[in-house]
């Protein structure tokens, strides 16, 4: 048996393949100075480069497949931008002027600048933006010190097959590399947020991020095999190690096969009882990814993805063309939009309305508490959303209520809307649904009253069981502790459920545990028919509602409800599974 090395199982699947590994150059970067006479055609020759640096991310875009599953252009598109941020076009021109040096000198100190203010972040989503800031100088670099082409820049197919081991990966280069064919990744750095690893799973390559050293103990051209939801990688398997993972490869991808079927089959149980099962989608994009699965509505548009990552917030036009492209698409569906949930994990570019110093962002100004306190903001997408409504069947849903008279705040100004809308001639639904999340403990324990003040409720297990167990859900220490089986965590779920039944108020799921088929045959059991996940689950899912039998899930879901005891929990999931 060869090296084993383990990292984060990134972007599932099993591939086996030979190693190209990729040393991205290190660039030896020493300071000059120019004579004075040189410095316009330093600053001329840095602005060629810049040019250069977005032809090439241009006709990258051009070339992403129409059907590619989430809005890579997105990713593209932000690398673009910053060629044109003035900290990276014109900071490096003054530095060359002022201090007559060379371009690559002047960028390297302006990188430095940039990435010192991202790594002393506290949100480990935007400390892992310096990788955009990284990604972008290397390229303008290679061009300023004439670099040769790597190989997956290449026109043809030589990466097809292999599995690329880097230090990093730009979503551009991952981009080429899978143009190229290529099976896996392995990636010394990353985790499970950064761009490529996004890239990765949306386009269903292999891949195992944070394995260190693995440039320099896997030999280029070993035989690797990648077991994306183990995070494992295996160098110079035997044979026997080999057989067991082509097997489970081809296993695979007849599953995969097998749920392909599904697409247009109802999701129905064995005892006949039809279950909804829809889609959370974040970007306009998503679209091809809802079809592809049959998705009979979206339950979860998570809008602040329409926010973030830019440097102006969007205007009610841009919004209701946001949401109108997926109401449209999805042809009458149902659409659920959810109102602004910005603040804590979810973070506008660098800038926090409302809430600088924050000491426990998860539990200040966030979603419908910042949406109150910005009527402003939060009047510009009521009006988009309620537009929206006079094209399809849109819902709109409030996360975060913690209380009913947020509930009643939101009301009050839904009501505004609407009277200014009207007072403008604009059409809307008069009747459009309005729901509300429940993810806060709060709530849960509210449930009741909250049911009958709603029209529909979502639960959002993603918060709720952070909440309910004083558990961090972005912090790897703390990890171990974030159980959807605790049975505080049960209860609530089930006071939900079974408030929405007394008062004839649909409850739908819409958190990570919806689309986890461990928890569907419990969920069910519960008596939760309305499912709202990433689309990449969809299908199992529904294979696993097809296989169940409703009548004998409930009896043994009673069961669970009365345990405390977490193995005794655990094991009876597991019946349920069987
Ligand atoms: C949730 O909290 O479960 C949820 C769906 O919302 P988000 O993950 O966007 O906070
Ligand atoms: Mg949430």
């Amino acid at each position: 048996m060869g090296l084993i090395l383990t990292g984060v199982g990134v972007s599932k699947g099993i591939a086996i393949g030979n190693a190209c590994v990729l040393n991205r150059d290190q660039f030896e970067i020493n300071e000059y100075v120019l004579p004075k006479h040189l410095v316009a055609e330093e600053v001329a020759r840095f602005r060629q480069a810049l040019a250069t640096a977005k032809k090439q991310l241009k006709e990258i875009h051009r070339k992403i497949p129409r059907n590619t599953p989430i809005d890579i252009a997105s990713f593209l598109e932000t690398h673009v931008l910053m060629l044109d941020d003035s900290a990276l076009s014109d900071v490096p021109v003054r530095l060359i002027k002022s201090q007559q040096c060379n371009a690559a000198w002047a960028l390297k100190q302006q990188r430095d600048a940039l990435v010192g203010v991202f790594e002393a972040m506290d949100d480990p989503y935007l400390r892992t933006r310096k990788d955009d800031i990284d990604h972008v100088v290397h390229r303008i670099l290679r061009i300023l010190l004439n670099h040769a082409p790597q190989p997956f820049e290449a026109s043809d197919n030589r990466l097809a097959g292999c599995v690329m081991v880097v230090g990093d990966l730009s979503p551009a280069d991952s981009l080429l590399m899978h143009q190229q064919g290529i099976a896996a990744f392995v990636t010394e750095s990353g985790g499970v947020t950064s761009h490529a690893t996004i890239l990765a799973r949306s386009l269903g390559i292999p891949a195992v991020a944070g394995v260190r050293h693995a440039r320099r103990d896997i030999p280029h051209n070993a035989v690797v095999v990648i077991d994306g939801q183990q995070g494992l990688v295996l160098v110079d398997p035997d044979e026997h190690a080999l057989r067991y993972f082509r097997a489970r490869q081809r296993e695979e991808k007849r599953y995969v096969t097998q749920l392909a079927k599904l697409k247009d089959q109802p999701a129905v149980t064995r005892d006949g009882v039809t279950i909804t099962l829809q889609a959370n989608v974040e970007l306009p994009d998503d679209l091809h990814a809802l079809k592809r699965v049959g998705a009979t509505g979206v339950g979860l548009y998570r809008t602040e993805f329409l926010f973030m990552n830019r440097a102006q917030l969007p205007n009610e036009d841009e919004q209701l063309h946001a949401y109108l492209h997926i109401v449209r698409g999805m042809k009458g569906a149902p659409i659920t939009i959810r109102t602004l949930d910005l603040g804590a994990d979810k973070m506008l570019n660098g800038y926090r309305i409302g809430m600088q110093g924050a000491t426990n962002p998860a539990l200040g100004l966030r979603a419908v508490r910042l949406c109150l306190k910005e009527p402003s903001l939060f009047r510009t997408q009521l009006r988009a959303i309620l537009r929206a409504s006079a094209h399809g069947a849109v819902r709109m849903m409030i996360p975060m209520l913690s209380a009913p008279h947020e509930l009643a705040q939101v009301m009050h100004l839904v009501d505004q809307v609407k009277q200014e809308l009207k007072e403008e001639g604009r059409k809307y639904d008069e009747k459009m649904p309005i729901g509300g999340m429940i993810e806060v403990p709060a709530a849960a324990l509210m449930a009741d009253v909250f049911a009958r003040q709603l029209d529909f409720m979502s639960i959002g297990t993603n918060d709720l069981i952070q909440y309910a167990l004083a558990t961090d859900r972005i912090d790897e220490a703390v990890n171990y502790l974030y159980n959807p089986l605790h049975p505080g965590v049960l209860r609530l779920i089930d006071m939900t459920i079974s408030a929405g039944r007394e008062a004839n108020t649909p409850v739908a799921m819409c958190g990570e545990m919806a689309g986890d088929k461990r928890y569907t045959r419990l969920l069910l059991g519960m008596g939760l028919n309305q499912f709202s996940m990433h689309p990449a689950m969809l299908l199992e899912i529904k294979s696993v509602v097809q296989a169940s039998n409703l009548a004998e899930l409930r009896k043994m879901a009673r069961k669970v409800l009365r345990c405390s005891d977490p193995d005794e929990i655990n094991a009876l999931v597991d019946k349920m599974n069987a």
